[in-house]
């Protein structure tokens, strides 16, 4: 494939918190050191009746006035500063040209938690997010055929929620077990609205899970991913999965980032935009997912499960195999 376009706006840098935050703009200076780009593009930001296509006005319109405030909270853990608003239409925007040109776009404020009116399917927060990057080129370009894949270690609930009833968008989101993370959503059971079942996949994993409980999915995914046919992938690219990365309990390592790279190629065009990851997840886990996308060949040793965990883990897996069976040939 290449050389893949990074995407960043200097406006990313903007949006920021009083005090320490862990969704702060290091982090997009992490994965720049990591991947170092030969390709980086600027977007253009859209225009505020664009978020519309994904967001009530009532929302887009709060983001506007509390960002015009200055810095305040929207919940407790997602702040908004008197750049926030810009920035959020610029993450817009360069989710566009990451579909425009096929790259990744390193978008701050993340997306995936916000749903239609901001907190999605009852999560107790925003979880960092303003607007729903990776939903905003589907809608604005009217995309058929679209898979999009979410590893971050949170389930994307805004996500989930926005395109919940549309069968022609496959969500697979593998993420921590919801009964022990934020924001406590994404069930396997949870297959999509009346006429969109089995469109929604939702894989879970138990706290301790490494690099060989995303092996075996990985498989089930390709076969989803094969039935379906995309014509587009998009990635919802959050690297917290990573191993001692901070605010979760999975132990992937580079040959599962790599590995979901690898998944642009069941797909005529890509893009991806980047979700959450808060340290070492940003500069391992991104530059493996980033040399997969650019086709470059790496072997990674791969973080073995405790054998215990990893009985039960086939087990949660064979489960999973078994509501998919309803819709797909897995
Ligand atoms: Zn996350």
């Amino acid at each position: 494939m290449g050389e893949v376009p990074v995407i960043y706006a200097p406006i990313y840098m903007d949006h920021r918190a009083e005090g320490y935050h862990p969704e702060n703009p290091e982090r997009v200076r992490r994965v720049l050191d990591a991947i170092r780009p030969k390709v980086i593009v600027e977007p253009q930001p859209v225009r505020k009746e664009d978020a519309f296509l994904i967001h009530d006005p009532d929302y887009v319109d709060l983001v506007e006035k509390e960002s015009r405030l200055g810095y305040s909270h929207l919940d407790p853990d997602t702040y908004v500063n008197d750049r926030t608003f810009e920035a959020a239409l610029y993450a817009l925007g360069g989710a566009l040209l990451a579909y425009e040109v096929q790259g990744f776009a390193l978008t701050r404020p993340p997306g995936h938690h916000s749903g239609v009116a901001g907190k999605a399917l009852g999560g107790p927060t925003q979880g960092f997010c303003i607007f729903n990057n990776v939903a905003f080129p589907i809608k604005k370009l009217g995309l058929k055929r679209v898979a999009i894949i979410d590893f971050d270690v949170h389930h994307g609930n805004g996500t989930q929620e926005i395109f919940w009833n549309e069968p022609d968008v496959l969500h697979i989101d593998v993420h921590q077990d919801p009964r022990t993370l934020y924001p406590g959503t994404g069930f396997p059971e949870d297959v999509g609205g009346k006429g969109a079942e089995g469109t929604k996949v939702n894989f879970v994993l138990p706290p301790g899970s490494g690099d060989d409980a995303y092996l075996e999915l990985l498989p089930i995914i390709e076969s989803v991913l094969d039935d379906f046919g995309p014509e587009v992938i998009a990635f919802s690219a959050g690297f917290d999965a990573f191993e001692g990365d901070g605010l979760a309990r999975i132990r992937a390592t580079e040959s599962t980032f790599y590995a979901f790279g690898k998944l642009a190629r069941k797909a005529k065009r890509f893009y991806a935009v980047l979700e959450g990851g808060y340290s070492v997840g940003l500069s391992r886990g991104a530059r493996a997912f980033y040399e997969a996308l650019s086709g470059v060949e790496v072997e990674y040793k791969i973080n073995q499960s405790p054998s215990a965990l990893m009985t039960a883990i086939r087990d949660l897996i064979a489960y999973e195999r078994s509501i998919l069976r309803n819709y797909w040939k897995v």
